[in-house]
C-alpha cells in the first residue's frame, strides 16, 4: 500500500510515499495530508470470519490487507499496548441503552479517553521506527486536555523520542492536568502556558514551520514531527474498532451479518468519523455516519447546508472542550476520496484565503450519501446526561451529544452504535453538574458521582491526586521555543 497526497503533488515530494513514510513525515504537498492510494476491500467472508475475534486478531488481519511497511514482531507488540487495557480480550466493550441503541466505549486505556485507541500503538510504531532509523524525534503536542495525557502515555520512557506537551494552564479539567504534570518520565516535558488552546496550538504550529528552531534542533541531531490526529498511523488505528464494534453487535444476536447500522460520531477534527467512514468504504454495512457537535457547528452546517464558513464564527467554549475545534482537519481526507484532488486544493486554498468554501449541489449530495450531521448545545448535553444516569448510565458530556443525533435523525429503525470517547470521570464536575450538584473540584465532583450513581472512579484517575507535581513550568507564548530548547 502506497500515499498519496490530498492536494496534488508539487513536485519536490515523492509521488508516493510507504506508510512508514507518511507517518514520520506527515506532511504533504500544498499543506495537504496523506491518503491510502486505494482502499482494501473486505468481502462478506472476511467479516463472518472474524465475528468472534479478539481484537488484536481483528487488527492483524485488517495491517495485512493494508499491506504497510510495517514488521509483523512490531506490529504484534504496538498491539500488545491494548494489554493495558480494563479489559485485554475486549478493550473496547459494547454496552446496551436502549432496544436499539449501543454505545461502543473507546476509553478503556490508560488516560480514559479515546486517543489511547489509536495513540497506545501508534506511540510503540513510531518509537520503533525512529530507533531502526537510528534518528531522534521531537514530538510536539498542543492539548485541550486529552492529547496530551494520551501522548505522554503513549512515549513515556521510549528511547529515541523525546515530547514536548503544551497546555492552556486552567483550561483544563483537574484530572486532565494532573494526568500531565505528575507523568514522571524523563524523555517528557509538560509546559503550561498562560493562554488558551488556541495560544497553544498556534505555538506549537510557529514552532512546527520555524526553519531557526528546526536548525537549534538538528544541533543535537533531533528531528521535529507532531503526533496530531492527521497523522495516518493514528487513523488505521481508528478503522479498526468500527468494524469491531459491528461484529459484536453480530456476535450478541442483535443483528445478522450484513444488516446496515447507523454509527454515531462525537466529532472534532473528525479522525474518529473518518475511521468509520473508510471502514463503510471498505465494506462495512453501514447506513450513514450521524455527527454530532457541540456548538462550534462547522461540521453539521458543512454537512447539511454544504458550506465550511470560517469569517461568521468564532471558537466558543463548551463544556465538550475536545470538540471545540473551528478547523476540521481530517474533512479533507473526506473531499478529497469524493472530489478528487484538484478540487480538494480548490476547497482548502478557499478556506485558507477567504475562510471558506461552498460545495456545489451534486457535491453536497455525494456526502449526504455517507453521512448526516446536528449539533447540541451545553444545556441539551446536561439532560441527555441526567436521563441516562437515572436509567443507570453514567457518560461524558461528549458523549452525550450523540444523542440527538441518534433521536433526530435516523431515517430508518436499525440499530446504532454510539461512539463514547471518554469515561465521566475526566469531565466529572460537568456530570455532577448536569446531575445538581455543582463542585468546584473535580476531587470533590468524582467522589459525589460515585456515591450517589454507584459507579466506580478506576484506580488510575483516584491515584492521581496523590501523586507529586514533576511538572511546574508555566510560561508566556514567548518564552516556550526556550524552554523546548533548554529541555533538549
Ligand atoms: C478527541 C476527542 C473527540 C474528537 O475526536 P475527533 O477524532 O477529533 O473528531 C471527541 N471526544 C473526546 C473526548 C476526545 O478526546
Amino acid at each position: 500500500m502506497t500515499f498519496i497526497e490530498t492536494r496534488g503533488n508539487d513536485g519536490t515530494k515523492p509521488a508516493e510515499v510507504s506508510f512508514s513514510e507518511a507517518i514520520l513525515s506527515p506532511s504533504a504537498s500544498f499543506g495537504g495530508l496523506y491518503v491510502p492510494k486505494r482502499l482494501p476491500t473486505l468481502d462478506f467472508d472476511f467479516f463472518k470470519a472474524h465475528i468472534g475475534s479478539h481484537y488484536k486478531d481483528l487488527s492483524r488481519a485488517l495491517f495485512e490487507k493494508f499491506d504497510v511497511d510495517i514488521d509483523e514482531a512490531d506490529l504484534n507488540k504496538a498491539l500488545d499496548r491494548y494489554d493495558s487495557f480494563d479489559d485485554p480480550e475486549n478493550p473496547v466493550p459494547l454496552v446496551g441503552v436502549e432496544d436499539d441503541a449501543f454505545v461502543s466505549e473507546l476509553w478503556h486505556g490508560p488516560t480514559r479517553a479515546f486517543k489511547d485507541m489509536a495513540l497506545q500503538p501508534f506511540g510503540y510504531i513510531l518509537s520503533k521506527l525512529a530507533e531502526k532509523r537510528g534518528e531522534k524525534y521531537l514530538i510536539m503536542a498542543a492539548t485541550s486536555g486529552d492529547t496530551g495525557p494520551a501522548t505522554l502515555e503513549t512515549f513515556k520512557n521510549a528511547a529515541e523520542v523525546k515530547v514536548a506537551c503544551l497546555y492552556p494552564e486552567g483550561g483544563t479539567s483537574d484530572v486532565q492536568r494532573l494526568q500531565m504534570v505528575t507523568e514522571d518520565a524523563p524523555n517528557e516535558k509538560v509546559i503550561g502556558i498562560h493562554g488558551n488552546f488556541d495560544d497553544a496550538q498556534t505555538a506549537l504550529k510557529n514552532l512546527l514551520s520555524s526553519e531557526s528552531f528546526k536548525n537549534r534542533l538538528s544541533q543535537s541531531h533531533t528531528k521535529l514531527s507532531a503526533a496530531n490526529s492527521v497523522n495516518f498511523g493514528r487513523i488505521i488505528f481508528q478503522i479498526i474498532y468500527h468494524i469491531h464494534s459491528y461484529l459484536q453487535l453480530v456476535k450478541k444476536g442483535e443483528i445478522g451479518l450484513g444488516e446496515p447500522v447507523y454509527l454515531v460520531v462525537p466529532s472534532g477534527n473528525f479522525g474518529n468519523a473518518l475511521g468509520g467512514y473508510y471502514a463503510k468504504k471498505m465494506g462495512l454495512p453501514v447506513e450513514k455516519i450521524l455527527i454530532a457537535s457541540n456548538i462550534n457547528n462547522v461540521l453539521s452546517d458543512l454537512i447539511t447546508k454544504g458550506e465550511y464558513d470560517l469569517t461568521c464564527k468564532s471558537l466558543i467554549q463548551t463544556t465538550s472542550p475536545a470538540m471545540d475545534i473551528l478547523k476540521s482537519s481530517n474533512v479533507e481526507r473526506v473531499l478529497y476520496d469524493k472530489f478528487g484532488p484538484e478540487r480538494t486544493k480548490e476547497l482548502m486554498d478557499d478556506l485558507d484565503r477567504k475562510g471558506r468554501y461552498r460545495l456545489s449541489h451534486d457535491e453536497l449530495a455525494m456526502l449526504k450519501e455517507d453521512f448526516d450531521a446536528t449539533f447540541s448545545s451545553d444545556e441539551e448535553g446536561k439532560e441527555v446526561i441526567a436521563k441516562y444516569a437515572k436509567k443507570g448510565y453514567v457518560m461524558d458530556p461528549h458523549t452525550a451529544t450523540c444523542f440527538k443525533a441518534y433521536d433526530k435523525l435516523r431515517k430508518k429503525s436499525l440499530k446504532t452504535i454510539i461512539y463514547s470517547t471518554a469515561e465521566w470521570t475526566k469531565f466529572s464536575r460537568t456530570v455532577s453538574a448536569a446531575l445538581g450538584y455543582d463542585a468546584e473540584r473535580d476531587l470533590d465532583a468524582l467522589e459525589w458521582v460515585s456515591e450517589h450513581y454507584r459507579v466506580s472512579v478506576p484506580k488510575m484517575i483516584a491515584e492521581l491526586f496523590e501523586k507529586p507535581i514533576v511538572h511546574t513550568t508555566v510560561v508566556d507564548k514567548e518564552k516556550i521555543e526556550e524552554e523546548i530548547l533548554s529541555f533538549i
